[in-house]
């Protein structure tokens, strides 16, 4: 599933492809990801718009236009946008197809049909999407870090960073490599953590999360589908030797998730 650092890198490609196209018209070919909303509105509202930006919001992409409206859209596990050249053809398992003035279209594609898209005329977010503090935002400070952690006195740290109504962003991957480079054990119990830990643990949260944007960045080349991953310490690398302390990495499944760690680093 995609997480921040991917979605950040696909809103920037998107909006320096898209940015300034009008719409020309809009294919809904699988209405399930919009929901209870009606496929014909969704079409005729988005007609003739031209696109502002997209952005990042926890783990939706956010299309802003012109007229003032903003379509949201959560990937969920299988969800992808593939651009589609003029004349090009349109990918399978495209749910809703957005053609532009240009000849040029943007495919949003699941074969699940999981994803999920919401056109909504304020910037009020759909009720689906996250609404946890964003971790690269200047307002999650170590003081708020401190607020969530402490709150906490069951579940585990790894769970409580991928919970979307507290932080907005983090998944599976990087809560595994957030908490390696932290020296904490993803098993913890948050209020368990000491005030070092928790400086420890913010800093960990932007280093990995901005490292991560730098390599997808420079991995992606401009596009904004698939995951890039080769660059992860610990996360999907059972077994193999730590990457500080050469231990064999970890595997356990946490609340049905995959999660690798090292005993050695992290306590
Ligand atoms: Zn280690």
């Amino acid at each position: 599933m995609p997480e921040l650092p991917d979605l950040t890198v696909f809103a920037e490609n998107l909006t320096a492809s898209y940015k300034n196209a009008t719409i020309l018209s809009v294919y809904v070919s699988a209405p399930k990801p919009l929901g209870a909303a009606s496929a014909e509105a969704f079409q005729k509202a988005l007609r003739g718009n031209t696109l502002l930006s997209v952005q990042r919001r926890g783990k939706q992409l956010v299309f802003s236009f012109s007229n003032g409206s903003f379509l949201w859209i959560h990937l969920m596990l299988h969800g992808e946008i593939y651009p589609v050249a003029a004349g090009g053809e349109t990918p399978r398992y495209a749910c809703v197809t957005i053609h532009f003035q240009d000849k040029r279209a943007l495919a949003v594609c699941d074969r699940t049909q999981w994803m999920k898209v919401a056109l909504v005329d304020s910037p009020k977010a759909p009720p689906w999407a996250s609404s946890g503090i964003d971790p690269l935002w200047p307002d999650f400070t170590v003081q708020k870090l401190h607020e969530l952690v402490s709150r906490q006195k069951r579940a585990n740290i790894k769970t409580l960073l991928m919970n979307q109504r507290y932080i907005g962003g983090i998944g599976n991957a990087f809560s595994d490599e957030i908490l390696w480079e932290a020296g904490i054990l993803p098993l913890r119990i948050p209020s368990s953590l000491t005030a070092g830990e928790i400086q420890k643990l913010h800093a960990a949260i932007q280093q990995i999360l901005k490292r991560a944007m730098n390599e997808i960045r420079r991995g992606i080349q401009g596009g904004f589908t698939g995951e890039i991953r080769d660059f992860l310490a610990i996360h999907g690398r059972k077994n193999a030797a730590c990457p500080r302390c050469q231990s064999p990495v970890q595997f356990q499944l946490l609340g049905g998730r995959g999660t690798y760690f090292c005993t050695t680093c992290q306590t």
